[in-house]
């Protein structure tokens, strides 16, 4: 297959979106906004650039399933491919947010014509991270743009977007696939063994572009040694992870370039760490009567090793901040340090909840198996023994409780309580399988 594909023909998983694409482009009817919705890693992003290589392909071809696809050898879309279209722009946010002067920028270049291609492209990725002011003002945009203008917004969720953008967005909904098509896709694609392939799809908690990735990467192999190691693997992966990001930092060339990084949707993809967490929540799920003391020491130093990752990370900006301060009002300076604070809080945030989140698809697992379910929808099929043992001890009604206090653990993570109490009381909760 292709690298870097441009062709809707190329992508995996998500034909339903792909020829509601073709058949709008083949019928002529396209609409002025399109709102891509569904789950991060679905592949929203790869589709929005394969159907703004649709539009512009100077020989657009048919095929079997599609109306109509991008040639993917044309002038137009080598340079899609490259990201060097001068009619395709996407959009990502600068630190946290998309801001409004970068929704300023993309207005001044909206009315004018398009250079070389039949339309102007804004890809905004995601839209859910404009602010009230920047989406009030590509609302604007919205209304008064020129017909050859089409905007494609992804996001998570329709629920983050502003009602008057909405209602004037056609919506594209983005099914998140099921682990047997993940897996069944990994194996067509890259010609890996079912148990690489289950192992991949695990590792990326269903998310089918992390999968991918996974995929093509020699993913460490690990041990399986028990609790006791397995959390002190897991804290030391943090602060490797610390110090990969940290690099990367470091060796940005400007304030804008490290941010970027830092701002990455994925940017805790760090392989070792995601396998040493899934081992660490494999142990907690199986371990046998924790000990009392556990809960209360581990909450206390994972919550001190991600604010030492934290810091470790902010040093990475230390010589961008000090040259920034030459050549910036302080201003500027503040603004820098705020967006570097709250990406970087953000990160910890996320490692936690990652950390829940893998830790409800063990029991999410557990209880397909108590409730008879077909085994191809288990997340974690290469350790299928462990998550039929679980679903024998925990049975349905305990399995359910412990979903529900990771749902609502997650949930109060998300509003702010304090992460230590969150992860004490979770753990102290769970406290290991029966003996
Ligand atoms: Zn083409």
């Amino acid at each position: 297959m292709p690298i870097n594909s441009v062709c809707l023909r190329d992508i995996l998983l998500q034909q339903t979106a792909s020829q509601h694409l073709s058949r709008s482009v083949a019928s002529g009817r396209i609409a002025q906004t399109y709102l891509f919705a569904g789950s991060e890693s679905v592949g929203r992003k790869p589709v929005a650039k394969a159907f703004a290589a649709l539009l512009q392909c100077e020989k657009p071809v048919s095929g079997d399933e599609l109306a109509l696809d991008a040639c993917g050898n044309c002038e137009s879309c080598r340079r899609i491919a490259n990201g060097s279209h001068p009619d395709v722009a996407i959009i990502v946010p600068d630190g946290n947010e998309i801001r409004i002067d970068q929704v300023r920028a993309l207005q001044e270049s909206a009315v004018l014509k398009p250079g070389t291609g039949r339309w102007l492209i804004f890809i905004l990725d995601p839209a859910d991270r404009l602010n009230q002011s920047s989406a009030n003002s590509l609302l604007k945009i919205l209304e008064e743009a020129p017909s050859h203008v089409v905007f494609i917004l992804l996001a998570r969720e329709t629920g983050a977007i502003l009602p008057t953008v909405l209602s004037r967005s056609e919506i594209v909904r983005f099914a998140s696939p099921a682990p047997a098509e993940i897996r069944t896709a990994l194996m067509q694609r890259h010609a890996l063994s079912a148990e690489v392939a289950a192992r991949c799809c695990a590792l990326s908690g269903g998310r089918f572009g992390q999968a991918l990735v996974l995929a093509q990467a020699a993913l460490p192999d690990f041990p399986q040694p028990g609790l006791k190691h397995s959390h002190t693997e897991f804290l030391i992966e943090i602060e490797s992870a610390s110090r990969y990001w940290q690099d990367i930092f470091l060796a940005a060339r400007s304030m804008e370039e490290a941010l970027r990084y830092a701002a990455r949707p994925c940017h805790e993809f760090f392989i070792p760490l995601l396998v040493s967490r899934r081992e660490f929540c494999r142990s907690l799920a199986m371990t046998a009567g924790l000990p009392t003391a556990f809960p209360m020491l581990f909450a206390d130093m994972l919550i001190d090793r991600l604010d030492s990752a934290a810091r470790a990370m902010q040093k990475g900006f230390d010589a961008l901040l000090a040259d920034a301060k030459k050549a910036y009002p302080a201003a500027v300076i503040k603004e820098f340090e705020g967006t570097i604070d709250s990406l970087l809080s953000g990160w910890s945030a996320l490692q936690l909840e990652e950390t829940l989140l893998c830790l409800l698809n063990w029991y999410a697992d557990a209880l397909k198996v108590a409730s008879g379910t077909d085994e191809t929808l288990l997340l974690n099929l290469d350790h299928k023994e462990d998550i039929i043992t679980l679903a024998e001890i925990d049975g349905i009604a305990l399995l359910r409780a412990r979903i529900e206090l990771l749902e609502k653990s997650v949930g109060l993570l998300r509003r702010h309580v304090q992460p230590v109490l969150i992860v004490e009381n979770l753990i102290t909760q769970i406290g290991g399988l029966e003996p």
